[in-house]
């Protein structure tokens, strides 16, 4: 074993206990840690401290409309599929204060919010890994960029994990965005029995691991690894052909599938809460009983939320049957000419949080199979 650092693109191996100096590292540099935690009977992710934070020997089982959290008691860290909570809660806040304004005398100070929280994020997907590359797209490369979202994009740390726990809902390998991690992380990690291999993704990646003992990996552990990602892959919940997809779902906008999911849609906004990509918002001004101060605040805002597309004269999309075939089609299809990918990372998590099931593969297979 040595304390050296390693360099980017070297694959070493941990003992799992190493991981708690990891961790001491990252906050000594700062970091406020964001992990999986079990909460409320699920896993989510909130501030954690150590590793004994993390959902050790809990694991989860999902389908649609349902999910159950599980004690594996196998000792694993990171044995589970993806719960209600995604890394955009971080970098794009459901409620986010943009200003306030206070009655100055007179006058009015503004104060804007400089927030500028550095977090280190454990436990990142393949496929949220692609959903925050998708929410950086919308963010940061448009014409106008979020000042908010970049501060916090630009000082987060990411330890990502291979995903060695497909749950029913998933469908990466459909969508290649997973099991396994590609790109865009400082650390990426593989749990195997007895140690953590971690593949080093950054210089910064390196230098967090300055006080960890390791060892470079051998072909046994790099074996090992690439057959747990191979098992990961067979195990996949869910499929989606993506094969035309855009020009199928744009062809069909009258086809009789979409009054059928209307019929169960209960319009509840679930699905695009729980979506690691969906990004719509509102601005609200906000004043106190007194009137002498106001904010403004964004918060998260949703298709399916009838308010939201109520313009001067009307609503746009009137009924449920509109705003589920506004989603599915922006997701699947025309997000593609408006950002360059489609807008699913297939973490199954609309599937699952979906209180009547609605399974967006299964629309989308209804329509292809019965297009005219
Ligand atoms: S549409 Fe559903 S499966 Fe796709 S990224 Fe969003 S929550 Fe995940
Ligand atoms: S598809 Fe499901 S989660 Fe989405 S709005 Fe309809 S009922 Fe709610």
């Amino acid at each position: 074993m040595t304390n050296s650092i390693p360099m980017p693109g070297k694959h070493i191996v941990i003992a799992k206990d190493a991981l708690q100096t990891l961790f001491s590292t990252l906050q000594a540099a700062n970091y406020t840690l964001v992990g999986p935690t079990v909460r409320e009977e699920a896993i989510v992710y909130e501030e954690i401290g150590q590793m004994d934070d993390l959902p050790v020997g809990w694991t989860d089982e999902q389908g649609p409309g349902t999910y159950r959290l599980e004690e594996a008691g196998d000792g694993r860290y990171f044995n589970y599929v993806v719960g209600p909570h995604s890394w955009k809660k971080f970098l794009y806040p459901p409620k986010l204060t943009l200003f306030s304004a206070q009655q100055n005398g007179d006058g009015v100070e503004f104060t804007a919010n400089k927030e500028s929280p550095q977090y280190a994020f454990i436990g990142v997907r393949g496929c949220e890994l692609a959903a925050i590359a998708i929410q950086d797209r919308i963010f940061l490369e448009g014409q106008v960029t979020d000042p908010h979202y970049k501060k916090r994009r630009e000082r987060a740390f990411i330890l990502a994990v291979n995903c060695t726990q497909p749950g029913e809902t998933c469908f990466c390998v459909s969508m290649q965005t997973g099991p396994k991690v590609k790109n865009g992380f400082d650390l990426s990690l593989t749990e195997l029995d007895e140690s953590f291999l971690l593949e080093i993704g950054s210089e910064l990646g390196g230098e967090m691991l300055a006080d960890c003992d390791w060892r470079p990996a051998g072909s046994y552990e790099l074996n090992q690894s690439r057959q747990l990602m191979l098992d990961a892959e067979m195990r996949m919940g869910r499929s989606l052909d993506t094969a035309d997809l855009p020009e199928i779902l744009l062809d069909n906008l009258d086809h009789p599938r979409w009054d059928e999911v209307a019929e169960r849609c209960l319009s509840c906004m679930n699905c695009t809460l729980v979506c690691p990509t969906c990004f719509c918002s509102d601005v609200q001004d906000v004043s106190d009983l007194t009137g002498g101060k106001t904010e403004r605040v964004r918060v998260w805002d949703s298709c399916f939320n009838p308010d939201f597309s109520h313009v001067h004269g009307g609503n746009l999309r009137p009924n449920i049957r509109a705003r589920y075939r506004q989603w599915l089609t922006h997701k699947l299809a025309s997000w593609e000419a408006q950002f360059g990918t489609l807008g699913c990372v297939g973490c199954g998590r609309c599937i699952t949080w979906c209180p009547v099931g609605i399974d967006l593969t299964e629309e989308a297979a209804a329509i292809r199979g019965g297009q005219s």
